[in-house]
């Protein structure tokens, strides 16, 4: 068996990609229609105020690595007993340890809808261009190729109410197929 060294009953899934591209509202479609559990990395960090000072400017907290990673893996190792399934999601994801996850979904935007979406959001001048601008360049993809197998790795559409449709479609038959493969 080439599926790696999981005991798991249920897949873990990592949805990632820029600010805004659509992570949060794809994990929580998946995790409604499939059952796995959604964990929103991001809501973890404030809710466990994972901080380890902070950049006045930039306005941003620096993260606690090392106590997120902890926490996580109290979850992650809960839910393995559990056999629950996770579908997390994050705009980053080379901090993760490797093995927590089967599947890892990079969502890409066009500039011009991305830029619309963190707009919307309120982001400032310079965080919207910096996330744009990452987004050109792929940063999120090259740092998941890098960090993971490459053949886990998927990058997905995310522009439209339809590729989310599809990105959810394309989540639940590779789920079905995990399951039949390891089972
Ligand atoms: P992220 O978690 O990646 O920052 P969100 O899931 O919060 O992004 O989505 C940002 C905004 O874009 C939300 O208003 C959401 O409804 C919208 N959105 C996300 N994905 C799509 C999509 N595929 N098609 C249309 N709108 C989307
Ligand atoms: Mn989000």
């Amino acid at each position: 068996d080439d599926d790696g060294d999981t005991n798991r009953k249920r897949p873990n899934i990592l949805v990632t990609g820029t600010p805004g591209t659509g992570k949060t509202v794809l994990a929580s479609l998946i995790a409604e229609q499939t059952g796995l559990k959604h964990i929103n990395v991001g809501d973890l960090i404030k809710q466990h105020k994972c901080y380890d000072g902070h950049d006045s400017t930039l306005d941003t907290h620096f993260l606690d690595e090392d106590k997120l990673l902890d926490i996580m893996e109290n979850v992650f190792q809960e839910c393995e007993d559990e056999n629950i399934g996770i579908v997390a999601d994050y705009h980053s994801c080379e901090l993760f340890p490797e093995r927590w996850f089967d599947l890892i979904l990079v969502l890409r935007a066009n500039t011009e809808i991305l830029y619309d979406r963190l707009t919307e959001r309120g982001y400032s001048e310079k965080k919207r261009s910096e996330n744009l601008e990452a987004e050109i360049m792929q940063v999120v993809l090259d740092e998941a190729r890098e960090a993971y197998d490459v053949e886990i790795v998927h990058e997905v559409m995310s522009n439209t109410v339809e590729d989310m449709e599809s990105n959810v479609e394309r989540c639940r038959i590779w789920l079905n197929q995990w399951t039949a493969n390891n089972s």
